[in-house]
Order: structure tokens, then sequence, then C-alpha cells
């Protein structure tokens, strides 16, 4: 998979295969310790017990077999719960109506975390918090299974002009969220911007490298068995008694035990047969990447909205913008006029630099930022992993965790309740784009 860096948006690629059909081996797995933080006193919300980690690194599980899966959408959301379900010894077929990974999850910004975490309502936290404190050893499994690095960096968050910083260190407190009041090292910032600033630093958050984690995704779903199917679109399903027996494509039907649509900003869209549809629509998110001398930043900035994520290579990206725009994945100049001046007035190093690109990616926006983790309300055999709207590669773990647990009857590690069909029904777009 290429990056956003330096080379072609994923649909336009022109040398990735139309079809991909390969059957592979099972991946081995194995035990390993979690690197996360301690917390002051008993067990951090950020520490995940040993059995928890084996299974966010390596969906052990009860290996039995459930028939065929078919997920529907290969973003995050979808490679992620497919390569749950594989290394649960489970068929899977992975359909996707472009390349894998070249949507929303390519678009974004790979921060592994809330903006600013305080800010949101406890089942963002809960699943938020949950795939952070097992991301590293995620990426692992990810990585030893696909043989790519996806650039995992714990590089740290500075948020500037925070509201309330007391209640956010409280909050992070309370949270197992180590927060300080400034960042050692601080980083390169204009001098415009005051010192005694309303300032935290989270030096644990971190970042993936996010084209770079779907590419390696999409690798170990194949190398452990699983098939995908890109270019590819579902347009329907066929049923029978209450159950999906088929998802229909343009050129042929995919029989299938179980469905998971995971189709990201179009998951509201439906197919045909499949009526009813979850509560998610898509939220344009422009970004700009520059290219300086590496290491002229070496930490996320939060401002006010705006954030600079920079890559170890020197690349750095700018976001971004939350815009009802339906699916029109167009840019414009003056919000790359803007994003530059306001990232510029943060870091100097930015005012002279030109923008080497500049998109716009739509996120699967959700009522409070809630995704959808649960079974279709219509049959029995259909499942939905979507909306998880601006963190969803934050999420991806957790989220292909949980349903995984659903779909085979486990109990899951979390409450599935906020994350139901029927609670994001109740919940308003108010503050979607807010
Ligand atoms: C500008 C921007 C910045 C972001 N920054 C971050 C960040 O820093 N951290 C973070 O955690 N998250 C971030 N996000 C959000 C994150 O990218 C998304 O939440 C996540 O990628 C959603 O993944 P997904 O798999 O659900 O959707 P997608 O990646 O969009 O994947 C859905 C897939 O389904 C396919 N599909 C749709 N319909 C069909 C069909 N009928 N048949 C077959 N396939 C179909 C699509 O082609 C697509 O490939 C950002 C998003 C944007 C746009």
């Amino acid at each position: 998979m290429d990056e956003q860096a330096d080379a072609d948006y994923p649909p336009r690629r022109a040398g990735w295969p139309q079809r991909v059909f390969y059957y592979g081996a099972a991946h081995r797995f194995c035990s390993v310790r979690v690197q996360a933080w301690d917390g002051e006193a008993g067990r951090s919300p950020l520490k995940l017990r040993d059995e928890e980690i084996m299974f966010l690194r390596d969906g052990a599980g009860s290996g039995r077999m459930t028939g065929h899966t078919l997920v529907i959408g290969a973003g995050v959301s979808g490679l992620s719960v497919a390569r749950t379900l594989l290394q649960l010894g489970q068929r899977v077929t992975v359909l996707e109506r472009g390349a894998a990974g070249g949507e929303s999850s390519w678009a974004g910004g790979g921060i592994l975390s809330p903006l600013l975490p305080w800010d949101y309502d406890e089942p963002v936290t809960a699943l938020a918090l949950r795939s952070m404190a097992g991301y590293a050893d995620w990426v692992d499994g990810v990585e030893a299974a696909s043989g790519q690095n996806v650039e995992f960096w714990r590089c740290g968050m500075l948020a500037l002009d925070v509201t309330a910083p007391e209640q956010a260190l409280a909050w992070c407190a309370a949270h197992g969220m180590a927060a300080l009041r400034d960042c050692p090292g601080t980083p390169p910032l204009a001098p415009a911007v005051p010192p005694e600033d309303n300032r935290i630093w989270l030096p644990d958050v971190a970042q993936a490298r996010n084209p770079r984690l779907v590419a390696a995704l999409r690798a170990a779903v194949i190398r452990q068995g699983g098939t995908l199917r890109e270019h590819c679109p579902a347009t329907g399903v066929l049923t029978q008694g209450g159950r999906v027996t088929a998802v229909r494509t343009v050129t042929e039907d995919f029989p299938a035990d179980r469905v998971v649509l995971a189709t990201g900003a179009w998951s509201g869209l439906g197919l045909t047969g499949l009526a009813a549809t979850p509560h998610v629509r898509p939220i344009r998110g422009q970004m700009l990447l520059f290219k300086l001398e590496p290491g002229t930043l070496e930490t996320i900035l939060y401002r006010g909205g705006l954030y600079l994520i920079p890559r170890r290579d020197g690349h750095l990206l700018v976001g971004s913008t939350l815009e009802d725009a339906g699916f029109d994945k167009s840019t414009d100049d003056a919000t790359r006029r803007r994003l530059h001046a306001e990232a510029a007035d943060l870091l100097p190093a930015l005012a002279a630099a030109q923008a080497v690109r500049h998109w716009a990616g739509l996120r699967p926006g959700s009522p409070d930022n809630i995704p959808v983790i649960d079974r279709h309300p219509d049959f029995d055999n259909v499942f939905v992993n979507a909306g998880h709207y601006r963190y969803g590669v934050t999420m991806a773990p957790a989220s292909a965790e949980l349903l995984a647990d659903l779909m085979d009857g486990r109990t899951p590690a979390l409450d599935p309740a906020p994350y139901r069909w029927q609670a994001a029904l109740t919940r308003s777009w108010e503050k979607a784009c807010s």
C-alpha cells in the first residue's frame, strides 16, 4: 500500500490487482506483556490482563468454526474484524468496492487517541482506552503477520489552550492517562504562542502511519488465510427466513453464513434487501501534507481543532475540517490557505513551506462519535461495525474484539449497550460537526 506522502492515492494505483484471491496458512500466536502505563495505585484502566492482551494481539479464543463470514468493506474496521475472526479459526471473505484501505482509513491522521479525551462521553472513552492499552501489542501482531512496519510511534500529544486544564488533568488521573502541564523538550513553537497558556502534555499518546497500517492489515488478512475481493461492490443481499443467505455483487453472489457491514461513511446507504441502515453519515475532513526536515517536530500538536502530526521522515500532516458535505470528497483553496496559516501560527517552520498534497476523506460520522457495533435488527446473521467517526483507527482493535465476542456469543469485556443499533437511534446529530 502506498503512503499519503509520496505515492498515488490507492484507488488510482495502477499496479494493484483488480482481484485478489488467496488462501494461506493460519497464523500461530504467542502471549506477550503489555507496555501500558501503570497508574498510581491498583489496576489502571490502561493496564490489561495477560489474557486480554493475548486476545487483542492474537484473537485467542475458542477457535470453533462458525461457517463463512463475509465482511463488506475493507477499511480499518472491516479488516480488523476479518483478522480477529481469522485468528479464531474462522473462514472470512472481505468484499471491497474499491482498493482495500483506500477511503477514510487512508485519509486520516492516525492519532491513536481522542483529541481532547476528556471531552467525550464514556462509551467513546471505554472503546478508545481499551484499544489504546493494547495498541502496541496489536500492531506487533499485525506487523508479524504481514511482515510490514506500520510506524507506530508513541510521540505524545501537546494540547494548547485547553479550557479548564485542572478538570482535564483530573479526568486523566481518573482514567489512568498520564498527563503533565508541560512538555519536556518543548517543541519549536512560534514566539507568539505564550508559554504560560493552558497546555497539557499527554506523553503516552501514540500514532500509527495509517496508510501503512491498513496496508499491513490487508496483507495480514491475506496471509492468515482470508480471501479479499477488491473492486467488488456489494449491491444487495439474498434472504430466507430472517437470515441473509448471500451477498450480491455486480458480478456474482457470495454465499454467507454471517455478514459484517463495515462500509464506513457509506453504511447509511444500505443494500438492496437490507432496508434498515445504521445511524451513520459522511463527514468530510480535509488534510494537508508538508515535507520538513526530519526531527523538526517530534510530538503531535493540538490547538483549537487544528492538529499537526509529524511523521518520522519529516512529513507532517495538518488537519482537519468537519464538513457536512455528503459524499463529496473535493477540497478547496480557502481551506488549504486557512489550515496552512493556522498551522504556521503554531510552527514557524511551516510558514515558508508549500503543501505537497491536499486531500479530503469521508469519516463515518455518528452522533456523539459512538459507533454501532451490534447485530442487525432484521437479520440474525448480519452484524455491523461502523460509525467510528473521528476515531476509527484508534478504536479498531477493541471494536473488532467486541463485535467478534457478540458474533460468537462470548461475554464481551466492554458493556455492549452503548454501541447497540437502537442506542444510536436515540442520539442527535446536533454536535456532529462541532
Ligand atoms: C481527515 C480525517 C482525519 C482522521 N484522523 C483520525 C485520527 O487521527 N485517528 C483516528 O483514530 N481516526 C481518524 N479518522 C477517522 C478514521 O479514519 C475513520 O473513523 C476510520 O478510518 C473508519 O474506518 P472504516 O473502515 O469504518 O471506514 P473506511 O476506511 O471508509 O472503510 C469503509 C470501506 O467500505 C467500502 N465500501 C463502502 N460501501 C461498500 C460496498 N457496498 N461494497 C463493498 N465495499 C464498500 C469503502 O470503499 C471503504 O473502503 C480521520 C478521518 C479523516 C477523514
